[in-house]
């Protein structure tokens, strides 16, 4: 008998996916180039060369077994001591190599770190707008996801309706920041008031409650700023990273669960991962993979084309009339749409082949997205779409 969950899963199919199909289509008619496709978080700057380089000098010059061995259940120690050094240095942090978890990207560190301090019945809660897959990650381990509405003057924390959410069966809160979709981070004030909330909740509780931090975007920050280290506010966090976007690896599938030193039962956590990933019947990412990226690990991809994006495209929302929050980074921005229903508004861009993603799957309907990771000349031509559309339906 198959099963009925993952059968019912494909009735309710990602919107992002039936946007960037459509886009796909779309382009088989009237030529790629001519589709303003805005709908997937593909980066499109290449990795740096120094990756390649580490790839070919690890493949011409280490043994067979090595390569393409088996990596070892908790991680290459390599790329373990490689991260905590990293983080160490540019947060002020004391990881050791023990409390890295090499995963498959951020999506595979958010299974392991949520799997280790949530299951059957606990309650996880997120804030809107929020990556849709959290719904899948968070409810197939038997937990529950709840999510705060949005703050959509400022997309930081909606405190008041954040704390009427909050209860015992809460196990974990799951933030994103720098976020997907709205690009903002989270200020130093929103972390340390979510700091200050939850000890007062984990004493009157009498038990933990862990944020699950999700990190894939901390490396894009616009304006020479640095997105502040969730981990530095609040002890019992586990980051999870990917090198998906900051290196442009997305389909190298590697990423690391960061376990805070202070936090409780820290010793315990990698080797817990370890049992998880056992348990889902998942494996260390390849060992190769681990290997290079432990040779560039403070490099990044060349980004700065994403915040040249960032300042065209914002430019020209505000001077169309947008309500949008200026993104603090990302490759993401997340304006108001100029109807009430955000989908008719997505479909009506279509006509001017357009392809944006409603608001309503990131938990905030009434605003879209668009995914700006494409050249600065196809956003210059998007633009001028984008003025005849809004000139001709809205005016
Ligand atoms: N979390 C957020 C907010 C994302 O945007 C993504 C991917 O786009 C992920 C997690 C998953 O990242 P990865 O592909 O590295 O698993």
């Amino acid at each position: 008998m198959i099963s009925k969950m993952y059968k019912d899963m494909l009735n309710a199919r990602s919107v992002i996916r039936e946007f960037a199909e459509y886009a796909g289509k779309r382009g088989a008619e009237i030529g790629y180039e001519n589709v303003f496709d805005f709908s997937l978080g593909n980066p499109s700057v290449p990795a740096p060369k120094e990756f390649t380089e580490a790839m070919i000098r690890l493949l011409q010059n280490e043994p067979a077994s090595k390569l393409h061995g088996y990596s070892p259940t908790l991680g290459n120690p390599q790329f373990k001591k490689a991260v905590a050094e990293s983080l160490n240095k540019r947060f002020g942090m004391e990881y050791k190599a023990e409390h890295i978890f090499p995963t498959s990207g951020a999506a595979g560190a958010l299974a392991h770190a949520a799997r280790c301090v949530s299951g059957e019945g606990d309650e996880i809660i997120t804030f809107a707008p929020f990556f849709p897959e959290y719904i899948p990650y968070i409810n197939h381990m038997g937990s529950k996801l709840l999510v705060v509405p949005a703050n959509t003057e400022d997309f930081q924390i909606n405190f008041e309706k954040f704390e009427e959410v909050l209860s015992e069966k809460t196990s974990a809160i799951l933030i994103n920041t720098p976020n997907n979709p709205s690009g903002i981070s989270y200020s130093a004030e929103t972390l340390s008031r979510l700091a200050s909330i939850l000890k007062a909740k984990q004493e009157e509780y009498g038990h933990e409650i862990f944020i699950l931090s999700d990190e894939p975007y901390r490396e894009i920050v616009f304006d020479g700023k640095e997105a502040p280290y969730v981990s530095k506010f609040y002890d019992n966090t586990l980051s999870c990273y990917s090198f998906s976007k900051s290196l442009s690896l997305p389909g190298e599938r590697i990423g690391y669960v960061a376990v805070n030193p202070t936090c409780k039962d820290a010793a315990l956590m990698s080797l817990l991962c370890g049992q998880v990933s056992r348990g889902t019947g998942h494996n260390c990412p390849a060992s190769l993979i681990q290997m290079a990226v432990a040779e560039v690990i403070d490099m990044t991809s060349d980004m700065a084309v994403y915040e040249k994006n960032m300042n065209l495209i914002y430019d020209k929302l505000v001077e169309l009339g947008f309500t949008v929050v200026r993104p603090g980074g990302t490759f993401y921005i997340f304006p108001k749409a100029l109807e009430e229903d955000a989908s008719a508004f997505c479909k009506k861009a279509l006509k001017y082949d357009l392809i944006l993603v409603p608001g309503d799957s990131f938990g905030c309907p009434g605003f879209f997205r668009m995914a700006y990771c494409i050249d600065t000349e196809k956003v210059e031509r998007a633009l001028v779409a984008l003025d005849k559309f809004v000139k001709t339906e809205y005016r």
